[in-house]
């Protein structure tokens, strides 16, 4: 039998600060399971930032490559006429750096965010906009948000003081389960592992509330202080790798399967996507590999999280970085395959390549035909390497 075993699927998002700024914190934050780095434009200096930004990127190639970048902007509001403003000196800022994601502070509306999509459009710049929900309108409105943005951030932080300390905990996982439902990544934001920032051990507490962000179902959890100011940057890492991995291996697969046949859209993509998760389960595969020229197919998988890596075949490093933040996506780049013959080749170099498979065993393939045109799901293929 195959012993290999699972990677973690959840995604650690970490801030970036003066306790992580140093080339050999960052390759250690990477070895010990940042796959995104989050840099918050309300601290510190363009420059600054600039800066950091160009060492995960030198780590990134040497440790671990498709790691993404969230640029955090304090402010979602371009003042009428006033292109110097903060959120407009932000904006090209993060566009000029190349990053991945941008999140949004303090929206309150979906109006908010298509706008500055809408502006991005303009400027023919292609990022994913991820909403923080930190305001009592916003919480109200969420469901909308999350309709018209790329991703979301349950930002506890912020969200506390607005809507009082005791409905946060239902709030996010209402959160979780809406964003869930629509396919879109979500972040659990904020003191996830608090007492790290001086100890170097978390609460029991702590623990718990990490480990109830990954049964909750989110994509990606996040430290904040602990690895931008704190003492313990990499244990902090480190330990919150632990804990989602421990959980996730607790989660049953039938029973996700089962929950998330509710509520299925009718369509051919939304199909494929979940049967490949059904067939894998069934069969035993070790592996569903999706090629995913823009991200979706991987995308639509991981809604119905499999608990098989899913190894999103792209040929863009850019996709691959996009996809850092999606539960249980484990980007590799490849070149397009010409062929239904050269798909399934690929899919078997790629299982063979990361040690998801070996050979004989059994995995899925899905992808979208034509493979040039992006946006579609509709193969699905058991295939024995
Ligand atoms: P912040 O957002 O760290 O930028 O304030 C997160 C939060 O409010 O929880
Ligand atoms: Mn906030």
């Amino acid at each position: 039998m195959n012993k290999t075993r699972a990677p973690r699927h959840t995604k650690i998002v970490c801030t970036l600060g003066p306790a992580s700024s140093s080339s050999e914190i960052i390759a250690k934050m990477l070895k010990a399971g940042m796959d995104i780095a989050r840099l918050n434009l309300a601290h510190g200096t363009l420059d600054g930032h600039r800066r950091l930004i160009s060492e995960v990127r030198l780590a990134s190639q040497k440790v671990k490559p498709g790691i993404g970048i969230l640029l955090d902007l304090p402010g979602s509001k371009r003042h009428a006429g006033n292109v110097q403003s903060a959120f407009g000196k932000h904006l090209e800022f993060a566009l000029s750096q190349n990053a991945d994601f941008i999140a949004l502070s303090y929206i309150s509306s979906a109006g908010e965010v298509r706008e500055v999509s809408s502006l991005l459009k303009e400027m023919n710049a292609d990022i994913s906009l991820i909403a923080k929900i930190e305001r009592a309108k916003a919480l109200q409105e969420s469901d909308m948000i999350i309709g018209v943005c790329d991703g979301i951030m349950v930002a506890r932080g912020d969200l506390a003081l607005e809507i009082s300390i005791e409905k946060v905990p239902l709030a996010s996982k209402r959160l979780i389960k809406a964003a869930n439902r629509l396919g879109k990544p979500v972040i659990t934001a904020t003191e996830m592992l608090e007492s790290m920032v001086r100890s170097a051990t978390p609460t029991r507490a702590e623990a718990a509330d990490v480990a109830n962000a990954v049964l909750d179902g989110t994509d990606a959890l996040m430290l904040s202080e602990e690895t931008s100011v704190g003492n313990h940057p990499v244990e902090a890492v480190e330990m919150m790798a632990k804990i989602a991995l421990e959980v996730e291996s607790s989660l049953i697969p039938a029973h996700i399967l089962d929950e998330k046949w509710q509520d299925i859209p009718p369509e051919v993509n939304d199909a494929t996507a979940r049967a490949a998760c059904q067939v894998a389960y069934q069969v035993g595969a070790r592996a569903i590999v999706a090629f995913t020229a823009g991200g979706t197919t991987a995308l639509r998988v991981s809604k119905y999280r499999p608990a098989q890596p899913i190894l999103a075949v792209t040929p863009s490093e850019h996709i691959m970085r996009r996809l850092s933040l999606c539960r249980g996506v484990f980007p590799i780049r490849k070149p397009d395959p010409q062929n239904l013959e050269e798909v399934f080749d690929t899919a078997g170099e790629a299982v063979l390549e990361t040690k998801s498979a070996r050979k004989h065993d059994l995995i899925v393939i899905t992808a979208g035909l034509p493979l040039t045109i992006p946006g579609s799901t509709n193969l699905l293929k058991v295939h024995r390497i």
